[in-house]
Formats: structure tokens, C-alpha cells, sequence
């Protein structure tokens, strides 16, 4: 209870006091349910949609897809279409116009004023368990905090990206199974190097055989996810999205070029969180508008942390209403998706 106190009360943290998995053995806060966030770095919507990606599409049929995701804010921002300030939106839920990252140099970062999300997990349930698996070594440098588990490959070039990704999915998944993480983020990058050395595009063979090694790695990290022993009663959520798309082999100043600022969003898993908040409610009967800025905010709403307005965040929680597919014959009907869609 100790440390419940010092981080002060609130309605997630009694949400928390309530159950049963709240909390670790010698009684510190913990989220009462659980996320696994991928970024998958350069990953254009029809590139993934050609590629051969038999995990991404289990996660869309146990959730939502969303191929409307912008990367850019509506607000003007003077950032360029790169993974410097795209990786910042996703990790920080607001524009460049806030956390400061407009190219991959990072000058003007404002990310203590705008932190990666793991800050604000950290402050609501300090006793949790987070990690971080990376290979563009700049977010390490730049962005990641708070993490229990910290794992960067810096990595140049195809051959390297496509090894690293590699050695951070066994680490992920290692930290899933012999861990207790509550917040797991994992970046892959050979995408958007294979983009980059041979064309972003669906029919570019070699970048939509990247996007399909990418998601074996998934795969791997997916299962190591699955087989928690108590996975069942864990809540995971898994999110994933990219930074941009591409054209050519690039895409800087794609500003108004929707192969690069147009990209995906997938959402997946349980989201029986209690009593959503009706302003933050998406669901799936049109296709919401989604951002990058979504990623975070989803997954904290998910972790029941109450969204402070102070933290001016600019995403909202994407949520999914109904379950796309008819339970297996063991697997209880849901009754509180039931109710959440009785509730909107
Ligand atoms: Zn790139």
C-alpha cells in the first residue's frame, strides 16, 4: 500500500486495490492489465497488405485494423516525415509541435515536458514492469525512460537491422516468458531499410519479403506473450503501427503524399477496461479517424491510467466494440463487451 500512497489516490488506483492481479506480492501497485506495443519502422498500408503476415492478421481478427492513421497532427508542425519525430509522436502522444523533434537530430527535444509514455506508467504504478527492445538506436538514446529492461542493438544498414531485429524478438519474447512485464515496447527496422535500398512499395518483392520477416519476429514475440501461464487472465493489449510510409526510397517531405502520411493502426486483444471514457470511445461500425499519436494514449488507457489534461496529450484511445469473430466453443461470451456496446 505503501507505495499506492505515495503516488496519490485516484479512481484507476482503487480500480487497482480491487483486484486480485493489482498488485505484486509484497503489495506495491501494479497495472491491472497489461500492453505489448510494436513499431514496425517504413511499413506502407498496401505494402503490408501484400506481404505475407499470418500474426499481424490474427491480431486484426481479435481486434481492429485501422488503415486511415495519420502521422501528421491537424495543427501545423514544422517537422519532416521521418522516424525522428514520428517515433517521439508514438512514444509521447503529442505533435512535433510539442515534443520539440521535427528531423533524426533530436535538437529541441521537450521530451521531459513530453515524455515516452513509460514515464507515465512509471508515475501512476511505480512497482511496474517495463521494457524496451530497440534497434534504431536514437530512440534509446532520445526517448526510452523508466524502462526495468532495456535492450538496443544499434544497427546500419539491411544485414545488421534484419540480425538485430532478430536478437531483440528472442529478448522480448525472453522477457515475456521469464518476466513479469506489464508494458512491453518493440521496435523492428528492416522494413524501412529494405524500403530505403529497394523501393517502398507492394511490388517491390524485397521490402514485402521484409515486412513478412518482420512478422515472423512478431510471431515470436506473440507467442512468448500467449504461453504466460496466466495469460488468460492478464488483459493483454497489443498495439501496432509504423512511423510513415514511403515512396521511391525515401520519405522525407511527404507531407502530401499519402503513401508516406497515411499508414495503419492495428489495436488487438482484451479491452474490457472498466467504464471507458464516452469522448474516447471509437468504434469499429465506421472507421474512426486514428493518429499516430493514438498508440500511447491507447495503451495507457488500457493500463487504467487516468489521462491527465495537464499532460496535454494529443491522442485519444482507440477502442474496438465488439468481438469480430464468434468466441471458440470454450471461451465464455464477453459480458462486459456486451455491455460496452449496449452502453454507446
Ligand atoms: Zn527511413
Amino acid at each position: 500500500m505503501g507505495l499506492l500512497l505515495i503516488a496519490g489516490a485516484s479512481a484507476a488506483q482503487e480500480a487497482v486495490s480491487e483486484s486480485a492481479s493489482g498488485k505484486t506480492r509484497d503489495g506495491a501497485a501494479v497495472p491491472p492489465r497489461r500492453v505489448l506495443v510494436i513499431g514496425i519502422d517504413g511499413t506502407r498500408t498496401d505494402a503490408l497488405q501484400a506481404a505475407n503476415t499470418p500474426h499481424l492478421d490474427r491480431l486484426i481478427q481479435d481486434g481492429q485494423l485501422w488503415t486511415n492513421t495519420q502521422i501528421l497532427g491537424d495543427r501545423p508542425t514544422q517537422n519532416d516525415t521521418v522516424s525522428g519525430p514520428g517515433w517521439t509522436s508514438f512514444l509521447t502522444g503529442v505533435w512535433a509541435d510539442k515534443h520539440g523533434v521535427n528531423d533524426n537530430r533530436f535538437e529541441g527535444r521537450n521530451v521531459d515536458a513530453y515524455p515516452h509514455f513509460f514515464a507515465r506508467v512509471r508515475h501512476a504504478y511505480p512497482a511496474a514492469r517495463m521494457g524496451s527492445f530497440v534497434d534504431w538506436k536514437p530512440i534509446d538514446d532520445y526517448l526510452v525512460r523508466d524502462a526495468d529492461v532495456r535492450v538496443c542493438h544499434e544497427s546500419h544498414g539491411a544485414s545488421e537491422y534484419e540480425q538485430n531485429d532478430g536478437k531483440l524478438a528472442t529478448a522480448a519474447a525472453a522477457f515475456l516468458r521469464d518476466d513479469d512485464p506489464h508494458v512491453v515496447m518493440v521496435y523492428f527496422g528492416m522494413a524501412d531499410e529494405s524500403g530505403h535500398a529497394h523501393g517502398f512499395h507492394p511490388s517491390v518483392r524485397p521490402y514485402v519479403d521484409a515486412i513478412a520477416r518482420v512478422d515472423e519476429r512478431v510471431g515470436q514475440v506473440l507467442n512468448a506473450m500467449q504461453e504466460r501461464p496466466n495469460y488468460a487472465q492478464e488483459q493483454w493489449l497489443v498495439v501496432v503501427s509504423t512511423d510513415h510510409g514511403g515512396q521511391g526510397t525515401g520519405h522525407g517531405s511527404g507531407h502530401e503524399i499519402p503513401a508516406i502520411r497515411q499508414t495503419w493502426l492495428i489495436v488487438s486483444g482484451d479491452r474490457r477496461s472498466p467504464n471507458p471514457p464516452a469522448s474516447s470511445v471509437a468504434t469499429s461500425t465506421e472507421p474512426s479517424p486514428s493518429y499516430l499519436v493514438d498508440v500511447s494514449v491507447t495503451a495507457l488507457e488500457h493500463l487504467g491510467i487516468p489521462l491527465d489534461p495537464a499532460w496535454q496529450l494529443d491522442g485519444k484511445a482507440l477502442r474496438f466494440d465488439s468481438p469480430p469473430h464468434p468466441p471458440a466453443a470454450d471461451e465464455p461470451v464477453s459480458h462486459s463487451r456486451k455491455a460496452l456496446s449496449e452502453n454507446e
